[in-house]
């Protein structure tokens, strides 16, 4: 197969059809076999539990040529894993483990001349997603279920050079306490919407989100986990039970740790304690990290890495680890990353 003549390096981070998705349905309290399609719409009824009750939860991974030309994917476990106490939270059935990877592998197989090629900062996105797909008008769960994966190739995160963002903290929350913050659910983003479209209105790249019983704990973005640097070198990330957690943030823990000798601390992070940090980055699957250059806290504007224009030397350090182990430069731990033939 050829890879398409595509311009990757300007490619938006948007969706474009590609060859093939992969389809099952949830019929009669078991899976079909699944396949693979070339039909990229859905037909469901018009009382869907999805669409009348949002019963649907997603996962976001992705595809890559390496440098020694392997198509590869990364931790594709982790997001099975997550997928299924998503699943489990919302009511769904489960699609099992080693089959959820071998779909996700499948589909890239199918997709092979999408993925981008090394070096041009472009990959191939890869959403699975589940959703409840026979009528509910009652409140309960749906009887049948659907599950897909489309994948679609996505440009450089940063066209032009890593440029620092600016974000503000939240007044409203993204999760209840006790509540759906911790899984990947549709929900938790339709309800950030109005947030994320106010904070770009007024010249924030994203919301930072406080624990929501307390407004005290930092959180994370709508999308994306946080990271700090302290004075001393050590990276310091919030614990907190409703907080999605990220397979990018997981991963880089491990590689501070065992790669670069970092110390490391998962804890509660105070508000209060925004201004000791000297580096701070957003982690999620998309851009690995971003660098926030500030962070306004009701007019109060706490600046990170000196206002440098760049990301600071830390998570640098971080970055290019975990991207030279993704794109095949670095030697990964063992199960982290899997070849597609
Ligand atoms: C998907 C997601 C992340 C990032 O997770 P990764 O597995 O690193 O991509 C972070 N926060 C939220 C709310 C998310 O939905």
């Amino acid at each position: 197969m050829a890879t398409k003549k595509l311009d990757w390096g300007n490619l938006p981070f948007g969706y474009m059809e590609t060859s093939k998705s992969y389809v099952a349905n949830w019929k009669n309290g078991e899976w079909d076999e699944g396949k693979l399609t070339s039909d990229h719409t859905i037909k469901i009824n018009e009382c869907a539990g999805v669409l009348q009750y949002a019963q649907t939860c997603f996962e976001g991974l992705k595809a890559y040529t390496t440098e020694h030309g392997d198509i590869v994917t990364f931790r594709p476990d982790l997001n099975a894993e997550r997928m299924e106490n998503s699943c489990k939270r919302l009511e769904m059935p489960v699609f099992p483990k080693e089959r959820f990877i071998e779909a996700v592998l499948q589909t890239i197989e199918a997709n092979k001349d999408w993925v981008p090629p090394y070096g041009s900062g472009a990959t191939l996105y890869i959403r699975p997603y589940m959703f409840g797909s026979s009528a509910v008008i009652g409140v309960k769960p749906a009887d049948e279920y659907q599950f897909r994966i489309l994948v679609t190739p996505v440009g450089p995160y940063f066209k032009g050079g890593v440029k620092p963002i600016k974000v503000r903290l939240s007044d409203l929350d993204r999760a209840a306490p006790h509540g759906t913050g911790d899984i990947k659910a549709g929900l938790n983003y339709a309800m950030s919407l109005h947030n994320i479209v106010d904070a770009h209105n007024n010249g924030y790249a994203e919301n930072m989100y406080l624990d929501p019983a307390t407004h005290t704990y930092l959180e994370e973005t709508g999308g994306a986990n946080i990271l700090f640097i302290t004075k001393d070198g050590k990276l310091v990330t919030p614990k907190s039970d409703s907080i999605l957690p990220s397979i990018t943030r997981r991963s880089l823990v491990i590689v501070a740790k065992e790669y670069l000798k970092m110390e490391v601390e998962e804890r509660k992070i105070n508000k209060d304690e925004l201004a000791d940090f000297v580096e701070c980055g957003l982690c999620g699957t998309a851009a690995v990290i971003s660098p926030v250059g500030e962070i306004d806290d009701h007019g109060k504007q706490i600046i990170y890495n000196e206002g440098k224009q760049e990301m600071g030397p830390k998570l640098k350090e971080i970055y290019d680890t975990l991207t030279g182990i993704q794109m095949g430069r670095l030697p990964a731990p063992e199960g982290w990353v899997y070849t597609i033939n």
